[in-house]
């Protein structure tokens, strides 16, 4: 596979030398790099991505799942060019209608979201959840489970994919740094828990629980991996029974369900959430939300006095949780938000079914010439595993899966015109319909055959 990719995308890698000379490994994120180099892609419309060899690719990579609308959708272009222009400017720096608009809305779908904070990508999101339970609970330390992303930062940075070498006892995990340059202090703070198994994550917290703020979790592991329902209400009871706070990541599951993601889909009500991603339409955003009174905790002090000066709650600026950003609530960006909204409520079901169609079918040419995958996901993302394990709950399982054959399918399949980033999860948009389905599964068909 990788010999034909090289041909056929010749200026890309031209470029890739030039992108190099101005970012280290040609990237503004380590993740967009894949060896040999990655695609140069020129424009996106629709489902679909033109690299700068002219060629056409179905988009599966959909921006790792935030374009849940596809490229360029024109209603929400339209509401992002009549907030740019028609209102005179782009960027306010004081309240403004429609961060109420957008909060009524997310308080609407989302249950655990009784006031919330606007920031500007997922990793503000979670790392804004996180001081809020610093601050609520006086305790300092998190956990985390095993093989889940929150964000680049310390806290969180730790045993997202680590060897297993240095992974530790399945239901003791370590936790393992994810980079160079972070502060030991991380590594030591940060609990590490087995995803999917009560019990052993249930021993961890009991003996724990006074140092723990939050557990934070990812409720489908990478968007894919789904919390069994009962390791969830499990999860959600014995956090509730410890004082320990339960935050939602829901940066890639929001809209990605339904549109009250996971948290609708488990009825569950955390008592923090973190919303990114689908939730800006494709432009850059996060929402931090949750309970009222973890929430006030960042309330300033004269705020507090406009509504009852007589209960000051803080008696100076280090009583009060600091929250800040410049462009946090862009006009803009909310607008897409909305809008991106808007349409889902008449579309989503048909996103999520033909993402459905598309991973039986898949599922289907795999059976059909013998080779064990699994198909994972629910709503509009999934992802193939290749393995005979019957059941993959977590990171360990994981491990058992040929990363080999799935990098050759990717690779094969871009040569095809099929992009998603080698070995990356698929995310289904509004703009891939049955001609996506048909195209994509011919060309699966097509490069099984040669696996
Ligand atoms: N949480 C989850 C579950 C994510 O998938 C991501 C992004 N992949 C983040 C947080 C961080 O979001 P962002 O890239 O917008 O900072």
């Amino acid at each position: 596979g990788i010999k034909r990719y090289t041909k056929k995308t010749p200026k890309s890698l031209e470029f890739y030398k030039e992108a190099c000379k101005v970012m280290p490994g040609g990237t503004t994120a380590n993740i967009k790099f894949f060896a040999p180099y990655p695609i140069v892609m020129d424009k996106g419309k629709g489902s679909r991505l033109y690299d700068l060899d002219g060629n056409e690719y179905i988009d599966y990579l959909l921006s790792y799942g935030a374009l849940i609308l596809g490229h360029g959708h024109p209603r929400v272009l339209q509401a992002v060019q009549e907030q740019l222009y028609d209102n005179g400017t782009y960027l306010f720096g004081t309240p403004h209608l429609l961060e109420v608009e957008m909060g009524r809305k997310i308080q609407q779908l989302y249950p655990g979201v009784e006031l919330l904070r606007f920031t500007n990508s997922g990793t503000e999101a979670t790392l804004l959840a996180i001081r809020l339970a610093y601050a609520y609970t006086g305790k300092n330390k998190i956990a985390k489970f095993e093989g889940h992303y929150h964000g680049g930062y310390d806290q969180v940075l730790v045993s997202v994919n680590p060897s297993i070498d240095e992974a530790g006892h399945p239901h003791q995990p370590r936790s393992v740094a994810e980079s160079k340059g972070m502060d030991q202090y991380h590594e030591e703070h940060t609990v590490i828990l087995p995803f999917n198994d009560l019990d052993a994550a249930s021993d961890i917290l009991r003996k724990r629980k006074d140092e723990l703020a939050a557990v934070i979790v990812e409720p489908i592991q990478g968007g894919y991996i789904p919390a069994e329902r009962s390791f969830m209400e499990g999860l959600r009871k014995l956090t509730e029974e410890l004082d320990i706070l339960l935050v939602f990541d829901e940066v890639k599951t929001c809209f990605r369900l339904g549109l009250g993601g996971a948290q609708e889909y488990y009825s569950i009500k955390p008592d923090l959430t973190a919303l990114g991603k689908a939730v800006g339409g494709g432009y850059p955003i996060g929402i931090t939300g949750g309970k009222k009174d973890i929430m006030e905790v960042s309330l300033p002090k004269a705020a507090s006095d406009v509504f009852d000066s007589s209960q000051s709650k803080h008696s100076n600026a280090r009583d009060v949780l600091f929250h800040s950003g410049t462009y946090n609530g862009h006009p803009s960006i909310l607008a897409a938000g909305l809008e991106t909204i808007a349409v889902l409520e008449e579309e989503i079901s048909q996103i999520n079914e033909t993402a459905d169609r598309l991973k039986t079918e898949i599922s289907k040419l795999f059976l059909q010439r013998g080779i064990a995958v699994r198909t994972l996901g629910i709503g509009s993302i999934f992802n193939l595993i290749f393995t005979e394990k019957e059941q993959i709950l977590n990171y360990r399982d994981l491990q058992s899966a040929d990363f080999g054959l799935r990098r050759e399918l990717d690779f094969q399949l871009i040569n095809e015109g099929i992009y998603t980033k080698p070995l990356n999860r698929y995310s289904v948009s509004s703009a891939h319909g049955q001609e996506e389905i048909d195209q994509t599964l011919e060309a699966y068909d097509k490069v099984i055959k040669r696996l």
